[in-house]
């Protein structure tokens, strides 16, 4: 490491620790960030080739960075995301330190921390983690149970229909990159078989806005996790599936099945070249058009409440309906020849040595700050708000880490340099 002490280490240089680095740059503190890849890499090597936004461009609002292109209801395709990203790295210019991965973070007994980093060891006053929420891809057990020829991919992996083996494609998990995935895949033409799970969805556009504008409108982006329904488990929750490809659509399953994929409920064993689903597929297609339904009629509400004049009310109403439950099916039967699991990730902060996470590995914080002095969380989803851990919300949580690093420095006992780790 080049030098032995920072006032702050960030951990991660995706768009929160640059973010990070923007805010303590303006207030003059010397830290630096660690980033095991490239800055912002997962925009690049972890999306699929015809990835966009879902969320429309004006809500990428990096510090110092908003977005000001010709197409702020339009959504920003993987080539231009990175572009806006390779811009707001220049403009950050951030002390940042690419290629070397923080192995052990832990507290140190008179304050501060030892960091040790895969080039060397230094201590710090202060520690961001800034390190995403996506880290490990979760594959099941029952996956080792599948035939070992049939190619098995993460949704973090998939690239394009082109790239996958002939055949058709069983897509586990209908959250947004499963549901836009699967959808990728039927208009290239591939056979789609799609295991549905508990995913909602909502619209695109409806009385003549974009869902999210009406959303923005309504405050909803501004809601705590503290004034949530659902407080803290809202973090749990499966982001709506809906896209921004063409202009932004809807994602409507239902009408894929009419055109020939074959929908499925959850994937719940293997068992040689056959897998079995639970018989939830009708009820998680209701509860997805539920949640769709109950956004829009929040939306009427606001609309009357506020004697807006807005296009026409409606209700989606099904296209289509599973005839029964199929619960079996035989991979070769079927012809497929490859399976993307799309399920999600799992954290993983094995690295970092203080007594902060509950019992399923999660940190603990209240806005970011944990219980450990110094120690902070940024760019996690519902950190503080929905746009914690998207490019609109992370710019807030920066800012106001930057007021508790500044209210420790100025309260704490310094760190001496080079203290025993
Ligand atoms: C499929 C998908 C679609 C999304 N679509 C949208 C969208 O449309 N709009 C939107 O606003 N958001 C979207 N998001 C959410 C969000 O914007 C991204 O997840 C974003 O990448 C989060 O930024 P981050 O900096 O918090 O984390 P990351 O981008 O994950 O960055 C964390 C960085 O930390 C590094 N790192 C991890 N561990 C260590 C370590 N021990 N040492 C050093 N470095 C480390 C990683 O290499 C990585 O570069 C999407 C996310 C996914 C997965």
């Amino acid at each position: 490491m080049e030098q032995t002490h920072y006032s702050v280490v960030i951990v991660g240089g995706g768009q929160a620790g640059l973010s990070m680095s923007y805010f303590l740059q303006q207030a003059d503190i010397d830290h630096v960030v660690f980033e095991k890849h490239t800055a912002m890499h997962v925009w690049r090597d972890h999306r699929w080739d015809n990835f966009c936004l879902v969320t429309p461009n004006w809500q990428c609002q990096l510090p110092g960075y908003e977005y000001r292109g010709a197409d702020p209801h339009g959504f920003m395709r993987k080539d231009e995301i990175n572009d806006y990203l390779a811009g707001f790295k220049r403009s950050v210019a951030a002390p940042l330190r690419e290629g070397i991965e923080v192995q052990r973070v832990a507290p140190l007994p008179g304050g501060g921390f030892v960091v040790r980093g895969s080039a060397g060891e230094c201590t710090a006053d202060q520690v961001v983690v800034a390190s995403g929420g996506y880290h490990l891809p979760i594959i099941p057990r029952l996956a080792e149970r599948l035939p070992a020829d049939i190619p098995q991919v993460h949704s973090e992996q998939y690239r394009s229909a082109s790239s996958l083996p002939p055949g058709a494609v069983l897509v586990v998990g209908s959250g947004q990159s499963g549901a836009q995935i699967a959808e990728d895949l039927h208009l290239a033409g591939r056979k789609v078989f799609l295991a549905v799970g508990q995913a909602p969805r909502c619209a695109r556009f409806y009385r003549g806005k974009d869902v999210v504008d009406w959303l923005a409108e309504m405050q909803y982006y501004e809601m705590p996790v503290s004034a949530h329904p659902l407080r803290e488990d809202v973090r749990d929750n499966t982001n709506h599936y809906v896209t921004g490809r063409d202009g932004g659509r809807d994602i409507d399953l239902r009408k894929f099945a009419s055109e020939g994929m074959e929908l499925f409920g959850a994937l719940c064993g293997a068992d040689g070249d056959t897998v079995q689903f639970k018989d939830n597929l009708r009820a998680n297609l209701d509860a997805a058009d539920g949640v769709y339904n109950g956004i829009n009629a929040s939306i009427d509400k606001y609309i009357e409440k506020n004697g807006i004049v807005a296009g026409a009310p409606s209700v989606y109403v099904p296209v289509w309906e599973p005839t029964q439950e199929i619960t079996r099916l035989n991979l070769r039967d079927a012809g497929i020849g490859s399976i993307i699991w799309c399920i999600g990730f799992a954290p993983d902060f094995g690295w970092l040595d203080a007594p902060v996470f509950n019992g399923r590995g999660h940190p603990g914080h209240v806005r970011g700050v944990t219980a450990q002095p110094g120690l902070y969380f940024l760019g996690l989803p519902w950190l503080y708000t929905w746009g914690s851990g998207r490019f609109s919300g992370v710019a807030r949580d920066a800012r106001y880490l930057l007021a508790c690093i500044q209210h420790q420095r100025a309260t704490a006992t310094r760190v001496p340099i080079g203290s025993p780790s």
